[in-house]
């Protein structure tokens, strides 16, 4: 009696104990997998914040990787959550045809991709993009320029993010699309890209041609890289091409240090320089009149709309998009999100008053 009592008891502690186990591997599962393309700039740590705060509270368990500029990382983050038995990938690629390979591995496990920011290109296992209105973004940066030009024949310097981010080419082609007809008509020179001034009267650029003048202007979204092609140009620069001067810069890291080059350089009289992001950094810039302008992007929009997709996805739900992009295989199924450009006039209202940012965060406000 006493033994089959003691049998009894063990057997219940090894089901008590196997039942525990199971709990525990459930809680361990990861269910959206998301992974960001570095942390050595603003944009995405702060990307990473918003992530957190919109996740605290939610039933579903997550996980963020960065892959720290390197596709390889990427793969490897992405081969990670695999493991871990996500079953929705948010991604913004380092590298938008380099990941293709990542999040086809992820597809073939039946993960739904989501492309986060960036577009993946050439394949057809991306699912969903969640993205701003790209065009609207080098739009309003040039919008900024044209109407701030000073009479006509002003120097125009155009930089342009990484060719490897299909966002580079959007961006660029919204700025095109309003800077071409205020080049042909003589309101600005180009001064840096011999590319531009040979499509100086065509309006719709193909990749091709865009990817030519990207190829001479490209700042690869590294301040770095920005500031030393921003000396060689200015180092190169007739006089003719200094005084009053508009710079297309792609964003805000980009756009700093590109200004403080210009700023630096005594035969420069004056210059508005356009940005992106809506940086803390760049918003005391802007406060202090060393950058003009920038574009804010609400990346908690960016960040909800991800989010509802997964979550849509994971109750068995089938979301709701509008309008789709095409990634040079298939026509993607997005949802879109406006921006707001900001300058001097407006960073009150938009970046503190909104509460997006805390009026203690600045100097001179
Ligand atoms: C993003 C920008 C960002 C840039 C550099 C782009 O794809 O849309 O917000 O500044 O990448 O990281």
């Amino acid at each position: 009696m006493k033994k089959g009592f003691k049998t009894v008891a063990i057997v219940l502690v090894i089901m008590l104990f196997a039942a525990i186990v199971t709990a525990c591997g459930k809680d361990n599962k990861v269910s959206v997998g998301i992974v960001l393309p570095t942390k050595d700039e603003p944009r995405w740590v702060q990307d990473e914040q918003r992530f957190k705060d919109a996740l605290s509270g939610s039933k579903y368990t997550t996980e963020i990787l960065f892959s720290q500029g390197s596709s390889n990382k990427e793969k490897e983050n992405v081969e990670t959550l695999i493991n871990k038995g996500i079953k929705v990938l948010i991604i913004c690629p380092q590298d938008g045809a380099a990941a293709a390979a990542a999040v086809e591995d992820a597809k073939k496990e039946g993960i739904t991709v989501i492309a986060y920011d960036r577009l993946i290109t050439n394949t057809d296992a991306v699912d969903y993009y969640v993205t701003f209105d790209s065009l609207a973004v080098g739009a309003a940066q040039a919008q900024y320029l044209v109407d701030h030009a000073k009479g006509s024949g002003e120097p125009l310097y155009l930089y342009a993010g990484a060719a490897s981010d299909n966002n580079a080419f959007i961006f660029f082609q919204g700025a095109w699309n309003v800077l071409q007809p205020k080049i042909a008509d003589g309101t600005f020179k180009v001064a840096n890209s011999s590319e531009a001034i040979a499509l100086k009267d065509k309006k719709e650029l193909s990749r091709e041609e865009l990817a030519k003048i990207i190829g001479q202007v490209t700042t690869n979204w590294d301040p770095n890289e920005a500031k030393n092609k921003a000396q060689t140009h200015l180092t190169s620069a007739a006089a003719d091409m200094k005084g009053d001067v508009a710079i297309l810069a792609p964003n805000d890291g980009t756009a700093r240090s590109i200004a403080d080059v210009f700023a630096s350089d005594s035969a420069i009289k004056s210059y508005v320089v356009t940005g992106q992001d809506a940086e803390i950094a760049s918003i005391q810039y802007v406060i202090d009149s060393k950058q003009q302008m920038t574009v804010f992007k609400d990346v908690r929009t960016l960040v909800k709309d991800a989010m509802g997709l997964a979550v849509d996805i994971l109750d068995g739900k089938s979301p709701e998009t509008q309008g789709s992009y095409n990634n040079g295989k298939i026509d993607v199924k997005a949802k879109q999100t406006t921006v707001i450009p900001v300058d001097k006039d407006n960073v009150k209202k938009e970046l503190i008053d909104s509460g997006y940012y805390k009026a203690d965060q600045f100097k001179g406000l």
